[in-house]
């Protein structure tokens, strides 16, 4: 190895003397076996790579612009292809797999032969397949061989039942190839091995936590660069949008919540129809841990409910956007103060930009407003919680400082895909709490004329709620939509909505 390096190094200054002149660089030495290592090679491969893949977004960089679509994303656009191939070799596959089981009772899945794997897939029915309880690999030339309905083969003394040692053995065998793909189970599956249930059930366990272990690490993986930016298939997505021509050019994230990444971008045209100048491109996370608690906000709502009981969480994350699609819209009918929605891709959702020159508004928790901007905003906001629930139909449930924006000498709502119609068995309680907070905070600020929770409370939804202290105004809350759940049971559908005459006897006691 030594001696390779010294051989090239005379070369190299042999090179330098020449009567061609000294070039202008002093190059570096450097050994063939530098050149020749593995190690390089992976480095300068990873290098090319980062290049259509960078970990970090940078605010002053577009992001994806319509310019840098066919030079500088040669992955990009090969992923985009073989996901379309993918797709289609699904598509034939489920059919085939249709037409392999028919009427049957009994189907035998083809999950396994399938290019996107259902973890990835994210149009698939199912977040994640049970490799345990898949059936028999059809294609397998050596299938072991079946025990009749019967329950058993042959005759008299040499009858041979399905617990049969040697058929178990070789039935169990067979089944680790149903293991998971990274699983390796040697070349046993050919000779004619017997694995006793024992020794099968502590490997399938073994790799079935093996699985689920993996499954957490790649969930942190993901979620690890979602906090900079996005998983790559939701840079696919909206790298889309910009080919499509909706967006011109996508530039940073500006904010990163629990629950969503915000993106600005620079608005195109969808059928020539002008896009806002400025969007912003709100990306739900499409990791599952945040959201696992605000099952409620969705599941009791009904527009949504029948619905979410069949869906996997993947495509529950995508009704969150889609709620705060529909809240935004009928705010905006109202004539609310709110972003106006572009376009909704899955779980991204195109919005109008509150602000300026890439500039996002102010929260009302972070500006500092005279006493008189102050004391107008909380008017408008007083008038705006009555337009949610008596235009709109809606209650924030996650109305505070954060989620109201300042912008153009008035306050902005956003952030509304928690948002469920007063009738929600729970809608009441998220009132309440809104009240609370919308109270707190312009009294905290000094707005003298601001209302006390409980004021506010029926200032909002017509109510005539009294009660000496804030547990009994609370279970009067409780009470009413136990009226209202009871009401829905009894006529099998939702109740109008509440509604002072509606409520006699409860509001004649509290009036
Ligand atoms: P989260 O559910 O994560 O709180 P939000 O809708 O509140 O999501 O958005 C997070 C932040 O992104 C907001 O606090 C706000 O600063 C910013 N933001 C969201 N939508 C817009 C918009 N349309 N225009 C400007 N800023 C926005
Ligand atoms: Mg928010």
């Amino acid at each position: 190895m030594d001696q390779l390096g010294i051989t090239v190094k005379e070369k190299t200054d042999s090179v330098w003397k020449s009567p061609w002149g000294a070039p202008n660089k002093a190059m570096s030495p450097c050994s063939l076996a530098d050149v020749m290592s593995e190690q390089l090679a992976k480095q300068l491969q990873l290098d090319e790579e980062n290049v259509g893949f960078p970990s970090n977004v940078d605010v002053n960089e577009p992001l994806i612009t319509g310019d840098n679509i066919d030079t500088a994303s040669d992955l990009m656009l090969a992923q985009m292809m073989q996901m379309e191939f993918d797709r289609e070799f699904d598509t034939q596959l489920r059919r085939e797999e249709k037409k392999f089981n028919g009427e049957s009772k009994v189907s035998v899945s083809f999950e396994n032969y399938r290019m996107v794997h259902p973890y990835d897939d994210s149009d698939s029915s199912e977040d994640e397949v049970d490799w345990q309880d898949t059936c028999h690999d059809p294609y397998r030339p050596d299938k072991p061989t079946t025990t009749p309905k019967k329950g058993f083969v042959g005759k008299g003394k040499n009858i041979t039942t399905k617990h049969d040692e040697v058929v178990c053995g070789r039935k169990n065998t067979a089944r680790m190839d149903n293991f998971a793909p990274e699983v390796q189970v040697g070349d046993g599956v050919g000779m004619d091995l017997k694995l006793s249930n024992q020794v099968f059930n502590a490997l399938k366990q073994h790799c079935y936590s093996e699985q689920r272990r993996s499954a957490r690490l790649h969930e942190k993986k993901e979620h690890s660069t979602a906090e900079q930016a996005v998983d790559p298939k939701t840079r696919l997505l909206m790298y889309k949008m910009v080919n499509a021509g909706t967006l011109e050019a996508i530039n940073g994230c500006f904010s990163t919540g629990k629950e969503s990444v915000v993106f600005h971008a620079k608005g195109g045209s969808i059928d020539d129809q002008a896009v806002p100048e400025e969007c912003a491109i709100k990306v739900f996370k499409t990791t599952l841990n945040e959201f696992k608690n605000r099952d409620k906000y969705i599941k009791d709502d009904y527009r949504f409910k029948d619905r979410f009981s069949k869906l996997n969480p993947r495509k529950i994350i995508r009704m969150w956007a889609e709620k705060e699609m529909h809240n935004l819209a009928r705010m905006q009918k109202a004539g609310i103060p709110c972003p106006e929605v572009v376009i909704l891709k899955k779980h991204i959702l195109v919005m109008s930009f509150i602000g300026e020159k890439q500039v996002p508004a102010q929260k009302l928790k972070e500006i500092k407003l005279s006493s008189e901007d102050m004391k107008q905003a909380y008017y408008q906001v007083l008038h705006m919680m009555q337009q949610l629930y008596q235009e709109c139909n809606l209650v924030h449930a996650d109305l505070s400082e954060y989620n109201m924006l300042w912008h153009n000498g008035k306050v902005w709502l956003i952030d509304v895909s928690q948002s469920v119609e007063p009738t929600h068995p729970h809608g009441l309680e998220f009132l309440f709490r809104d009240c609370r907070n919308v109270s707190l905070f312009f009294q905290k600020v000094g707005v003298s004329e601001a209302m006390n929770e409980y004021e506010l409370f029926n200032a909002v939804s017509g109510l005539n709620i009294t009660a000496d202290n804030e547990g009994e105004f609370i279970a009067q809350i409780e009470a009413l939509e136990k009226m209202n759940e009871d009401h829905i049971q009894k006529r099998g559908k939702k109740a109008p909505s509440y509604h002072s005459d509606d409520w006699g006897p409860l509001m004649k006691n509290s009036g």
